[in-house]
């Protein structure tokens, strides 16, 4: 089965798409698929390198400014460009788009962790050569990025110059036709140093508003290839020329080491050319050893393998390889929507990571996922202070979108009134515990997370006619905004109330010294945690006895529906065609929402009422946002709707590669990739994380012979493997284990094998 993405020939009309779907990460740094000598000006392209979390703020201008809107708002920075290698043959630069491309393909070694583009180019003045670029960003020295490169000469040439360029003067990419991009402010940092200095070639920048610093400092091996060499810096920029005479095959690698002052200090210099220092005896070689060692180690406990459709199996692997790629491994750092691929949403993290992209880590390597819960954590003070510019007492706002802390939406009602994050992170949380029952964990974040979102609940809400409601508030379907009683939102937020009142009761039995230490800190009191039950038990969820569903809202089925059918095409996705308040009049859904509260917390609803709720609720829903389609996989395989299952699926695991939503040139769709995951183990293969434990109800697609992953659990590794008519658990790490299969018991021996017949779908 491939583990490699091949793009073969220079496909023009696809440039920018596949700059993202080439790029390389590790979650701290991440460099688009550029081509290293650049593109001429008539093709266009994304030119971008991003460390996560590197944002400058941007003064937010609006021309109504209200009470509590935010003043600035965070964006990741296109920093410095470490990427450009130029070759000149003789006098003629080697450009893709002059001369003639007589072999051209690139390829992405998704078990190897490198990207290549192997070339062969003749000059419009009849120079030949053969190039074999190789490049990788390195999982194991985060701050490094390294382009390996082979020329060989073809047809006489006197003299090869490569020219390996630092350069700081960049900007960030705008577009204002599009809200899901910046439309300004594309200048956000400046040169501070660029000088060459022993053998590396040193650029410092920094940020206008935030005064974060980033240093790129490259260095250059030749292995094969006599050379003369000179050094020449702008004020800008750091060039290294490599003059090569005779024609000769010529082995070059550049070493590009990035370091920030939010990770590195303020000598963040120095600390570049100490990891320089470090790597000094390390050859390219020696960093694909790395990468593979790294890669196996990951994908022994995260590959999904599709037997029966290597497309799908393609789609799913590459979704796995990008979110690896983009995830923060440090707390400094989260998922941004477009990971470390674009400049799309402007690195902004949102709901995406908990709900979407969060359970992947947390089911195959739950150390990463921690960190992303250390993250929000970080933030809590800010959420904290939000909460109370809001005008709540007590409690815990999380920003709808942010980098550090800081709500970045200048449009609130879809924006800030999307409370439900904050029941989100909270859900997170309370799937991490009941994943690693980490007690430490529960006692030293988990809980205050809690105690603080439920304020936030009990002071948002009010007892009404002995039921507590939740007005002016918007669910996660961005096309319905300022609603009271969102489905979505109160059901996250009963589940939310509640187990802060378990975890309080936990803690009392467990270590009440330290849940004194909490309520000192947080001058909580029993009445509180009362409150707290008495609004989760009492919460309001709306549910519509005519057409025997969960309404998503208090108005929404009261609206006229949109007339589906009769839009036509070119006006998808709709926000870029109509007004807010056009689409807020109507019983239209941008993605899952009801449906997407049906899956999380599936014991609330009878089976009857969700397989209603979604045949409702899918003849309304658009999935502009690309956060929908895997729900609707996912709640299709639960409901027995096998066919559906399968389509919704193919939509998710391929939307990238093919460009469905045509925008993948601003970075990928980071939660869609992590929804591809959940649709395959969450849908197909049924799993659920309940306090029962966990529990499985499996059925494969037609076509497939087989699909096999494996999850951790509770310390344990379990290896699940579907066929056609049969399902085999083994715990390969770790003790016995018992699970639900299809609602029976089943014990699992430590290192047996237990094969069963996988019944139908039944409820
Ligand atoms: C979706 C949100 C999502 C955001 C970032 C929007 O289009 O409606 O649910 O959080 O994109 O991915």
């Amino acid at each position: 089965m491939s583990w490699t993405l091949k793009k073969s020939g220079l496909d023009n009309d696809n440039l920018l798409q596949n700059e993202s779907l080439l790029s390389l990460g590790n979650g701290y740094l991440g460099v688009r698929g550029n081509f290293e000598e650049g593109y001429p000006q008539t093709y266009k392209s994304i030119r971008g390198t991003y460390i996560n979390a590197f944002h400058d703020e941007i003064e937010l201008q609006y021309g109504e400014k209200l009470f509590g809107f935010p003043d600035i708002q965070q964006k990741i920075v296109n920093i410095i460009d470490g990427q450009t290698v130029q070759i000149w043959l003789d006098d003629e630069a080697f450009s893709l788009f002059e001369g003639e491309v007589i072999h051209f393909e690139r390829n992405l070694h998704m078990d190897k962790g490198f990207a290549e583009r192997i070339i062969h180019w003749r000059s419009p003045k009849g120079r030949e050569v053969q190039l074999h670029f190789k490049r990788l960003v390195s999982f194991i020295t985060k701050e490094l990025l390294a382009i390996d490169i082979k020329i060989v000469p073809v047809s006489p040439i006197q003299q090869i110059k490569v020219i390996s360029t630092v350069n700081g003067d960049v900007s960030n990419f705008v577009d204002k036709t599009d809200p899901r991009i910046a439309s300004g402010h594309a200048k956000r940092l400046h040169v501070i140093e660029a000088h060459q200095q022993e053998q590396w070639s040193i650029v410092k920048n920094r940020t206008y508003a935030t005064e974060l610093e980033v240093a790129c400092v490259a260095s250059s091996q030749v292995t094969q290839g006599n050379y003369q060499y000179e050094c020449n810096s702008t004020d800008n920029s750091v060039e290294q020329t490599y003059l090569f005479e005779g024609n000769e095959a010529i082995h070059f690698t550049k070493y590009s080491v990035y370091t920030d002052t939010l990770r590195h200090g303020e000598a963040v210099v120095e600390k570049a050319i100490a990891v320089q220092q470090q790597l000094s005896a390390t050859t390219f070689e020696d960093l694909l050893l790395e990468q593979k060692d790294y890669l196996d180690h990951f994908w022994s406990k995260s590959d999904v393998a599709i037997d029966g459709d290597t497309r799908l199996q393609e789609g799913i692997r590459f979704n796995l390889y990008q979110l690896l790629q983009s995830v923060g491994k440090d707390p400094v750092s989260n998922i941004a929507a477009k990971g470390l691929s674009g400049e799309g949403y402007e690195g902004h993290y949102f709901w995406d990571t908990e709900i979407y992209m969060f359970p992947v880590f947390l089911m195959t390597n739950p150390e990463i996922a921690k960190n992303l819960l250390l993250h929000r954590y970080s933030i809590l003070d800010s959420a904290r202070a939000r909460a109370k510019e809001l005008g709540h007492t007590k409690g815990a706002l999380f920003p709808w979108r942010t980098i550090t802390g800081p709500e970045s939406s200048a449009f609130f009602p879809a924006g800030t009134a999307q409370y439900h994050i904050s029941a989100d992170v909270a859900y997170s949380y309370i799937q991490y515990y009941l994943v690693t029952q980490d007690e430490a964990f529960l006692k030293d974040y988990m809980a205050e997370v809690l105690f603080e979102t439920a304020r936030l609940w009990a002071d948002a809400g009010h007892m009404h006619e002995e039921q507590f409601r939740i007005d002016s508030v918007t669910g996660p379907d961005e096309y319905t905004c300022i609603v009271n009683n969102n489905y979505y939102t109160n059901v996250m937020a009963k589940h939310n109330l509640l187990w802060a009142a378990k975890v309080y009761r936990l803690l009392k039995e467990k270590d009440s010294k330290h849940l004194q230490q909490l309520i000192n800190q947080l001058e909580l009191t029993e009445q509180e945690v009362q409150e707290w039950v008495d609004a989760g038990e009492k919460m309001y969820l709306p549910y519509d006895e005519t057409y025997k569903i969960n309404a998503q809202d208090d108005s929404f089925l009261q609206k006229a529906r949109w007339d589906l059918e009769n839009t036509p095409k070119d006006k998808f996705p709709l926000l870029l065609n109509y007004h807010p308040l056009t689409l807020y009049r109507y019983q239209v859904c941008k993605q899952a929402d009801t449906v997407l509260g049906h899956f999380l917390l599936e014991d609330e609803q009878d089976f009857e009422t969700m397989k209603n709720s979604y045949d409702y609720y899918e003849e309304i829903t658009t999935h502009d946002s690309s956060l929908s389609s895997c729900v609707y996989s996912i709640m299709a395989s639960k409901l027995g709707y096998k066919e559906k299952a399968y389509n919704y699926f193919i939509e998710t695991a391929r939307l990238d590669l093919d460009n469905t939503h045509g925008n993948t040139k601003d970075g990928l769709h980071m939660a869609n990739m992590g929804g591809t995951w959940l649709a395959i183990v969450y849908g197909f293969a049924g799993l659920r994380v309940k306090e029962s434990g966990l529990s499985f109800a499996p059925t494969l697609p037609d076509g497939w012979n087989s699909l096999e992953f494996h999850v951790q659990y509770q310390g344990r590794l379990l290896k699940v493997h579907l066929e056609s008519n049969a399902v085999s658990y083994a715990v390969v790490e770790g003790e016995a284990l018992s699970i639900l299969h299809n609602g029976t018991a089943v014990y699992l021996e430590k290192g047996q094998k237990v094969r069963l017949n996988s019944a139908k779908l039944s409820f």
